[in-house]
């Protein structure tokens, strides 16, 4: 957490809020939030920039500025938040905030864990940004695009899930979920899952992140929506978290494995387990 719908969340609640605003000046409060770029660069490029649009790239927050500047990306990684507020925060874990002008306030980047970063879009991003692979709620995401992606991978499906070069923006909560939806084991080599699994995994993952994107996320510890309330769609997740309650489709015991270190949950009668060969 936070994954693709958390991100898309944040990034509609604050476009229109943002869009057309004007940056006074961005201060950096712990040194590891800049660890990606030079945060003299970094501050300097967000002196007096006025705001031209924001974007979600994988679970990436994308500022773009006007003027020539180069944009600003925020990965909220594990516990990250973006707040908004008219004056000082409260909290202890403050790490940057961007000073707001027209009309003034505070865009807040809070992280409990240190995680979380600001970087410069000027050729310098680290390598997992410039490496993110196809967006899957976008057209470009078709069922030949990843059935050729899975062709190439011996890697077990839902890992391969979470490989952001593959698909971007896809973590744990929703690869399990797309995973059950699809009735697709978690351990089947990606490269076996066959026409019909990876016909029914495209769809899945679509409906399934853009069901999350519709509740503005899942809340289950840290992640908040900029005005500070919890995401809407953590009721709706139907095996993550829920090892040892009945599949709601079949009625048997979900069960938790571990995946490259990694929780999966899954329905073991309803997901078929990989064939024996
Ligand atoms: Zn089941």
């Amino acid at each position: 957490l936070p994954e693709l719908p958390e991100v898309e969340t944040v990034v509609r609640a604050l476009r229109p809020v943002l869009g057309e605003r004007r940056i006074q000046r961005l201060e950096l409060l712990h040194p590891r939030v800049a660890r990606h770029s030079d945060p003299a660069q970094l501050e300097e490029a967000a002196h007096g920039a006025a705001i031209g649009g924001l974007r979600r790239r994988g679970k990436y927050i994308l500022l773009e500025l006007e003027g020539g500047r180069p944009p600003i990306a925020v990965h909220l990684r594990m516990s990250g938040q973006l707040l908004l507020s008219s004056g000082p925060l409260a909290s202890p874990h403050v790490r940057a905030v961007f000073h707001l002008a027209r009309p003034e306030g505070r865009l807040n980047f809070v992280d409990v864990r240190t995680f979380g970063t600001l970087f410069l879009l000027d050729g310098s991003e680290p390598e997992g940004f410039r490496r993110l692979g196809v967006e899957p709620l976008s057209s470009d995401f078709t069922v030949e695009r990843f059935a050729g992606l899975l062709a190439s991978s011996s890697t077990e499906v839902k890992s391969f899930l979470l490989r952001q070069e593959k698909v971007a923006g896809i973590g744990n909560i929703y690869a399990c979920e797309a995973c059950h939806e699809a009735k697709v084991h978690p351990r089947l080599p990606a490269r076996l899952l066959g026409r019909t699994r990876v016909q029914r995994l495209h769809a899945a993952l679509q409906a399934v992140l853009g069901r999350a994107v519709e509740q503005m996320g899942t809340t289950l510890s840290d992640f908040r929506r900029p005005d500070g309330e919890p995401g809407n769609y953590g009721n709706q997740l139907l095996v993550y978290g829920r090892e040892g309650e009945p599949c709601p489709r079949c009625r048997a015991r979900i069960q938790r494995i571990v995946q490259h270190g990694r929780s999966t949950f899954f329905c073991p009668r309803c997901q078929h387990p990989p064939r024996r060969r």
